[in-house]
């Protein structure tokens, strides 16, 4: 992928959980990073598990990143000199981050955003879908289905919340093929019931 010098440009990394969306995130922030590019990374004030001021993959990488309510705090806390926007769990934000994004890679500025393009029902999740249609370049990431060990796209649900938001420590969710894929939990009901640690609601 060719981002030198000062062209827009958008990226979208998207997949179920557990497929390493912000891992590859992280990378290619760190990368920036090595390329002395500034670098600003932005996630929804709604996911707040493990630490405020950092996005924590699940392999518990860490980058120090900025907790926002809204699209328009993105805007308004983006600095002069910062080339490269990183923004974790775009699913959670409204469809103005589409706007936003557009606006950002027009002024020359690099966005990658990483979010789950589909909800436990397996449906479409939040703007993800606009954003993949704009997106210079997608990345849809697998992980591996608990059930049976092919490719997963999908993130099977294991408890009766019904909150398109549940924000996932890792208990609440795993991640699961087409063909293993249960939404209804129909074959779930025989399993014992998994606490979610926390949930939000949908704003
Ligand atoms: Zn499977």
């Amino acid at each position: 992928m060719n981002m030198r010098g000062h062209h827009g440009w958008i990226e979208v990394i998207c997949g179920p959980m557990f497929s390493g969306k912000s891992e590859e995130l992280i990378r290619r922030l760190r990368l920036a990073q090595i390329a002395k590019q500034r670098v600003q990374i932005f996630k929804p004030a709604i996911d707040d598990r493990y630490d405020e001021e950092y996005i924590t993959s699940h392999s518990e990488q860490k980058f120090l990143c900025t907790p926002v309510a809204d699209v328009e705090q993105i805007l308004s806390n983006i600095r002069d000199t910062t080339r490269v926007v990183g923004i974790d769990e775009a699913q959670f934000f409204d469809e103005s981050i589409v706007f936003a994004c557009e606006r950002l890679a027009n002024r020359g500025l690099r966005v990658i955003l990483a979010g789950l393009d589909q909800d436990y029902l397996g449906n479409p999740f939040g703007p993800m879908p606009q954003l993949l249609a704009i997106a210079d370049s997608v990345s849809k990431n697998h992980a591996v289905c608990v059930v049976c060990g092919e490719p997963a796209t999908k993130s099977q649900r294991l408890t009766e919340q019904s909150d398109q938001v549940v924000v996932a420590s890792g208990e609440a969710y795993e991640a699961r093929c087409r063909s293993c894929f249960d939404p209804d939990l129909s074959e779930e009901s025989a399993r014992p019931a998994i606490p979610v640690s926390k949930a939000a609601a949908t704003a």
